[in-house]
């Protein structure tokens, strides 16, 4: 933890590590929420709490406001219907490949180091564009062919791959999400993989004993590597927008977790409005590289096969947005523009659960960005109240869970 040192020495602050939020209780009829119950698997406490800001991730924030809706019917009907509902993720995957017609170019398309940290240049379709052509946000950048497909012939990314698939040695190099992405579906072409090493062993030993340096010794750390070829052919990766739709959801189970508290069930969906925006963004960006004289765009399938391989590479869970909805009022959303909760003066959600719409990547910046508005929020707030705040510290202080 980068903070662990500050936490410690801060008069303010109390942690309480491995205590799981597991109840919200509220005031009958006033708008305010009054404590919260926490527990680990041998005790649980409750605490009366002053302001309480949720920031459990997308998912489990989710999950804890359904429990409140599910408790308190009266406090949650303008909001319950937009709960849970709007999930989005991103939709990301490979339909065609780049090819530059100067295949030096590929340097300013590669990882580059920029002050302190290493970067990379992305393809995204221009604001008037994505308006004009109603298209869904968008980027694209070049990359490697999926590492489980042993048709690259390519010896260090069957390396690469064959370090993934095994999950104690994968599981150290990435986060298991992106490791399964990488490794693919069954049945695995081991065999071609094999035979992509033994074909120049000694090139794929020198290339990935730079690889792991780049990535393990260097300082900054290189996030990850496109294999250069002659031919100026390269993956066309694309990471975009999802539309918040109704039937793309998460409910209550009725089954419970150690802590006793309900499970949360993932409906999570597409819809073909997101795949037609992806190819006719490939469009756009393969007419603009042909009028750069910069290269062109060869899709892998048919053309009427383009929006079926979208929807089935079509496949997320790594980001979690839209089911605690930002909204202006308590019909169409459960928070509003300072992530306080709809109809509750003192509850407060910090998560991407409140994004109304995705956009096509990074959504912990945009997280730091509410954290810091909620911040200066409630700064000025407390200042006005400062009497409270001493009650706040002194409440919050005082509790321990074992
Ligand atoms: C594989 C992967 C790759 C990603 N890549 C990117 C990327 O490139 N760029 C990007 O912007 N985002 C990326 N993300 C998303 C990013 O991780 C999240 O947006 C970010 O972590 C959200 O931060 P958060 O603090 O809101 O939630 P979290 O990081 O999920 O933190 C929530 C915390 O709350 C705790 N908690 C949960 N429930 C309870 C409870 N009931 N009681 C007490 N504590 C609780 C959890 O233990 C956790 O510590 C990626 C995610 C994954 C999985």
């Amino acid at each position: 933890m980068a903070y662990i040192d500050e936490m410690q020495n801060s008069e303010a602050i109390t942690l309480l590590l491995g205590a799981t939020l597991r109840e919200i209780h509220l005031a009958e009829g006033t708008g305010q929420l009054r404590a919260i119950t926490l527990a680990d698997y041998k005790t649980s406490r409750t605490i009366n709490v002053q302001t309480c800001i949720l920031a459990c991730g997308g998912l489990e924030t989710t999950r804890i406001m359904l429990l409140l809706a599910q408790s308190y019917p009266s406090v949650s009907q303008r909001w319950a219907s937009t709960l849970g509902r709007f999930y989005m993720g991103h939709i990301s995957g490979k339909i065609a490949d780049l090819v530059l017609r100067d295949p030096r170019t590929i340097a300013e398309l590669d990882f580059f180091v920029d002050g302190d940290h290493f970067a990379r240049r992305r393809f995204t379709l221009q604001k008037d564009t994505l308006r004009n052509e109603q298209l869904l946000n968008i980027a694209f950048w070049a990359d490697n062919p999926p590492f489980h497909d042993a048709k690259h012939r390519n010896g260090l990314l069957s390396a690469v791959w064959l370090l993934l698939a095994i999950p104690f040695i994968g599981r150290r190099l990435l986060s298991e999400g992106v490791r399964v992405s990488h490794v693919g579906p069954s049945p695995f072409q081991i065999a071609g993989h094999l035979s992509n090493l033994v074909k120049s062993p000694f090139s794929v030993i020198w290339s990935a004993m730079q690889l792991l340096r780049d990535r393990y010794l260097c300082s900054p750390r290189k996030p990850g590597f496109i294999i250069r070829n002659n031919a100026g052919r390269y993956a066309l990766h694309y990471h975009a927008e999802q539309l918040p739709t109704e039937s793309s959801f998460v409910s209550l189970a009725t089954d419970k977790d150690s802590l006793g508290v309900q499970r949360l069930v993932v409906d999570f969906n597409y819809c073909e409005l997101d795949a037609t925006s992806v190819v006719r963004a490939h469009d756009i960006l393969d007419r603009s590289l042909r009028e750069a004289n910069v290269g062109y765009l060869e899709y892998r399938t048919s053309r009427d096969a383009l929006v079926s391989s979208v929807m089935a590479q079509a496949s997320d869970g790594f980001h979690q947005l839209g089911t605690t909805r930002m909204s202006k009022d308590a019909n169409s959303g459960v928070v509003d523009e300072n992530c306080k909760v709809h109809g509750l003066d003192n509850l407060f959600l910090l998560s991407s659960s409140v994004f109304p719409s995705s956009g096509q990547a990074n959504p912990t910046f945009q997280i730091v960005a509410f954290a810091f508005r909620l911040a200066s929020y409630l700064t000025a707030q407390f200042d006005r109240t400062q009497s409270s705040v001493q009650h706040f510290d002194r409440q919050i202080g005082s509790v321990r869970c074992e």
